[in-house]
């Protein structure tokens, strides 16, 4: 494959960049994630919520691809969270996606208001132990989370999703999660595509490399170790995305970058979203 792999907490193989399908709809999900395959991307994050778990199975089905080189991501949303009802949904997303196990399965958030995620995480445990899950982690998890899962639970997660990007750093969760091997997973890694992209100082770093400025801020999250999921439905950009691993930024152009954290977020506040 293009994509190096990292290796997770459990041994598990994880590619460091994959394609993310948030938005894009169940019939529209097959081709994108098609065109996806044939670029070299071999990891699809995918969420029951996202209602694309069906297209994004007729595409890794019609891949030809052997299971064993695909690495499948997929969530547990929040109205779902306790013991019986995580089992119950993690068969449909399972049948949706015509899978028998999927590489990693996520709780979407937190969601502390419902008290519900130690539970939900024991289900879990349950499905990994049977190999139907080959690695557990969690999504949108605050340090806080994170230190009462590990204390009432077995397995460490083996990654925590997380919005991050140039205005985003996430300092203290990367060096949480360093601290106890669980991998850092950036979400909206290009910043959804919104300013970004053309902020001068990303702009001129494209132009010294000769790559664009969505090359760029997915070199400097691969050299920083964040596992990323950028998301495209335009074929053009789903190439160019993943054609990252042929060139490397200094030592400037990474310093240039990390000078843009604004710890602002795009997304909702983790210890408050509570949407079911
Ligand atoms: P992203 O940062 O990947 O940005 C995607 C947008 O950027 C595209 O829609 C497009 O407008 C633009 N773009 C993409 N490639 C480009 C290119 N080469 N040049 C110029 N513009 C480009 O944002 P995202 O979709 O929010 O995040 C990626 C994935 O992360 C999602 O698809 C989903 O799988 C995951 N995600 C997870 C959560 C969570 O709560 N766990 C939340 C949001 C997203």
């Amino acid at each position: 494959s293009k994509v190096p792999p990292i290796i997770l907490n459990n041994g598990v193989e994880m590619p460091q960049l994959g394609f993310g399908v948030w938005q894009v709809p169940d019939d529209e999900a097959e081709q994108a994630v098609a065109t996806a395959l044939e670029a070299g991307y071999r990891s699809i994050d995918t969420a029951a919520i996202y209602g694309n778990e069906e297209g994004t199975g007729k595409a890794l089905a019609a891949s030809g691809l052997p299971r064993e080189e695909l690495f499948v991501t997929t969530k547990l949303w929040n109205s779902d969270q306790g013991y019986d009802t995580t089992l119950r949904a993690f068969d449909v997303s399972l049948g949706k996606l015509g899978l028998d196990y999927v590489d990693l399965y996520l709780i979407h958030w937190p969601v502390p208001s419902k008290d519900q995620y130690v539970d939900t995480y024991k289900a879990f445990e349950k499905l990994h132990a049977e190999g139907r899950i080959k690695a557990i982690g969690v999504s949108n998890f605050l340090p806080e989370h994170l230190r009462r899962l590990i204390g009432e639970t077995s397995v460490v997660p083996a990654v925590n999703q997380i919005e991050l990007h140039p205005h985003l750093q996430q300092h203290a969760a990367r060096e949480f999660h360093a601290e106890r091997g669980i991998a850092t997973e950036a979400w909206s890694p290009l910043g959804q595509g919104k300013g970004l992209l053309e902020v001068p100082a990303i702009v001129a770093i494209a132009r010294k490399h000769g790559r664009t400025p969505a090359q760029v801020v997915l070199r400097w999250h691969l050299q920083l170790g964040n596992v990323v999921i950028p998301k495209s439905v335009t074929p053009s950009r789903i190439r160019e995305n993943i054609d990252v691993f042929d060139f490397t930024l200094d030592t400037e152009d990474l310093a240039a970058i990390s000078a843009l954290n604004e710890d602002r977020r795009l997304g909702p506040d983790p210890a408050a979203f509570d949407i079911a």
